[in-house]
């Protein structure tokens, strides 16, 4: 079939044409992404995603899945290829991490959450990962997404930092138009005049985009603030808009994190946001995963 053939006028975007399938009206019912015995989605319990911002070593990744295992988080998130705005920032430890995320997940049970940056490494880390994260920086790297979306395994495709809605889930559309049904939209904050905040997270997308699309919908109030001492607010307004989920940056030792340290909550204070987030879900009667 030439691709010239359904190529959608720009003239549609307004109409949500821009993104067939990924529309609330493509599909009558909300997709729902399973990730072993996890479903994320509509109507689901939330679910929570914590772990290192980046893998640093394999006691900082045991000490953390254990910690967050412990705590009710059910998918464990720690980065191997890390996306760094400096090329003199640390870049992630590679497969030496994946092989650490593996003896986590094996520990604890906990599926894995890893970001995957290269086209060529997609297959790759689809051996360890069980949900592929598609940071900020890559929202709009076609190739990536086309690559993702040739596989099943579930994709979390975070908000291009200067991504509209409609940008993000034309996006959603690339992974989506290749076969893959499993894609989660993660809202990681936008970027504006406000400095006191690393960026201003957009609380609204989250029931904007409950109308525009049937994808499940997650916040990171981590990337979201860039401040631990507002991540567990943060959680709460998000669980409490609707969010189907959370990824939550948690370190036994954020002072000394080799990356996003000030955002990194610690093992005690993850226990006391995981406290006060329960009541949350539970008025909402979803509960957490
Ligand atoms: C992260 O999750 O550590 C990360 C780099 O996220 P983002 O792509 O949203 O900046
Ligand atoms: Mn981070």
């Amino acid at each position: 079939m030439p691709r010239g053939a359904d190529v959608v006028p720009d003239v549609d975007i307004n109409h949500g044409l821009a993104y067939p399938l990924a529309a609330r009206s493509a599909k009558p019912s909300p997709t729902i992404v399973t990730v072993g015995n996890i479903t994320i989605g509509e109507g689901c319990p939330v679910v929570v995603m914590a772990g290192p911002c980046s893998v640093e070593s394999r006691e900082q990744t045991l000490t953390t899945a254990r910690a967050v295992k412990a705590l009710g988080a059910t998918v464990l998130r720690g980065g191997a290829y890390k996306p760094s705005t400096s090329p003199y920032g640390f870049q992630g430890l590679g497969i030496e991490a994946l092989e650490i995320l593996a003896e986590a997940k094996a520990e604890t049970g906990l599926p894995i959450i890893t970001e995957v940056m290269d086209p060529r490494l997609v297959e790759m880390i689809c051996r360890y990962a069980d949900i592929l994260q598609i940071g900020t920086r890559s929202m709009q790297n076609f190739d990536l997404l086309r690559e993702v979306g040739r596989t099943q395994t579930p994709v979390c495709l975070k908000r291009g930092m200067s991504a509209s809605l409609v940008e993000w889930l034309q996006a959603a559309e690339y992974i989506l138009r290749e076969g893959n049904p499993n894609v989660i939209l993660c809202e990681r904050g936008i970027r504006t005049f406000e400095t006191y905040t690393r960026n201003t997270l957009d609380l609204a997308a989250v029931p904007a985009l409950k109308t525009l699309t049937h994808l499940p919908v997650i916040v990171d109030p981590s990337q979201g603030t860039g401040r631990s001492a507002l991540v567990a607010a943060v959680c709460r307004g998000a669980v409490a808009v609707g969010a189907d989920g959370l990824l939550i940056e948690v370190h036994p030792h954020p002072e000394s994190a080799l990356k996003d340290g000030p955002q990194q909550v610690t093992p005690d204070g993850f226990a006391a946001l995981m406290a006060e987030l329960h009541p949350v879900a539970d008025a909402l009667k979803r509960g957490i995963a």
